[in-house]
């Protein structure tokens, strides 16, 4: 196991950019203060503490001084109308009585929901306001901006995620030693290494108005959904089941996809997008989505979603019609992503029937 473990030369896990040996190598612990908390809130404790606020827009001269936060989900559209009281629900992290990581679904505060912390106030009011303040009619301009709120949800996130683990290591740099946490650590450097191709990508399109860099495709179905979805992933299988993930040895950048789902008026439409020069590699995962009825679209909709977004939100009082039944098996699929032997049982066969119905109320078969 000795390559998986953290270097002398290599560069130190509290994100100091300084080499490990001229940096916490031989460094002590200090003390646990976690000690007495529950495993609930050891990760809160983490995940706060890699928190931060900066503006992640490419025209830095023209922030505004306050980072505020952004919905990753359109408040006054898409928000608004999907919660109850001030409510919505949303699948989070949750510990049983034996101390098992799962995932489950709660209430969740409007306000809360969905945000992130990486727009000042002026560049989240000016740059989101084409699809915040108008229709969307999937022009250019539109589409892009779905898809880059999407990647700025993901970016910010995964760079709060590397701060919180830099944090973390600061205060028990013995965690060099811990094969978990350094692949963990490794893992998150990695996806935001691609991460950060696409953010140049992004800045180049907004810096130059020109939203040609992003393809976008387009489904619409009749009705309202109670359901919204803003997410980026890389995905794993195309709707026959090859592979599309690219092998984790290779040097080649992961390829993202960026998912919008939200209903508008009496309709509702999915929006996939991805780099114009990924349309290769995304051409069978399109075509065979667009070959499919509508019923076999809302089945790997019902499927794809829990498979790769947490960050979906369902109105309240729809979700109190499901059955039982439904409720645990939608849970199941959220918590696959965590479970090593049901990782791909579902990514892997989007196009089954699933066994339960996010699309209830539009009526589809
Ligand atoms: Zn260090
Ligand atoms: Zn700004």
């Amino acid at each position: 196991m000795g390559k998986f473990e953290l270097g002398r030369n290599e560069k130190c896990l509290c994100g100091s950019g300084i080499k490990y040996k001229y940096c916490c190598m031989g460094k002590q612990d200090e003390p646990e203060t976690n000690i007495n908390l529950t495993k609930k809130s050891q990760i809160d404790k983490m995940i706060k503490a890699g928190r931060f606020k900066h503006c992640i827009h490419p025209n830095q001269n023209e922030c505004s001084e306050n980072i505020i936060k952004a919905h990753s989900i359109q408040h006054n559209k898409i928000l608004n109308n999907l919660s109850k009281d001030g409510m919505l629900i949303m699948f989070s992290y949750d510990f049983n009585n034996n101390n098992d990581f799962f995932i489950n679904y709660k209430l969740i505060g409007k306000k809360n929901s969905t945000t992130f912390t990486g727009f000042c106030e002026k560049h989240d009011k000016i740059t989101f306001q084409p699809i915040e303040d108008k229709n969307f009619i999937g022009n250019d301009k539109q589409n892009f901006l779905f898809a880059y709120k999407a990647f700025a949800y993901e970016f910010h996130k995964k760079l709060e995620q590397l701060n919180g683990y830099q944090v973390r290591f600061k205060t028990k740099p013995s965690l060099a030693k811990d094969i978990d946490f350094y692949l963990n650590y490794l893992g998150v450097e990695l996806g935001l290494n691609d991460l950060v191709y696409y953010k140049e990508i992004f800045d180049k399109s907004i810096m130059e108005n020109d939203y040609s860099n992003i393809e976008t495709f387009i489904i619409k179905f009749k009705g309202s959904s109670k359901i919204a979805v803003c997410t980026g992933f890389i995905l794993v299988y195309d709707l026959l089941g090859s592979k599309l993930i690219i092998d984790e040895l290779s040097i080649e950048r992961q390829k993202l996809i960026f998912l919008n789902l939200f209903p508008q008026n009496d309709e509702t439409f999915v929006l996939f997008s991805w780099l114009k020069e990924d349309t290769e590699h995304y051409i069978n995962f399109k075509n065979q989505l667009l070959e499919a009825s509508e019923k076999q679209q809302i089945s790997i909709l019902n499927n794809l979603i829990p498979s790769y977004s947490q960050n979906t939100v369902i109105n309240p009082e729809f979700f109190d019609k499901l059955t039982d039944i439904e409720k645990d098996n939608l849970t199941k699929v959220f918590n696959y992503n965590f479970d090593d032997n049901n990782y791909n049982l579902i990514k892997k066969n989007l196009i089954i029937d699933s066994s339960y119905n996010l699309f209830k109320n539009l009526n589809i078969d």
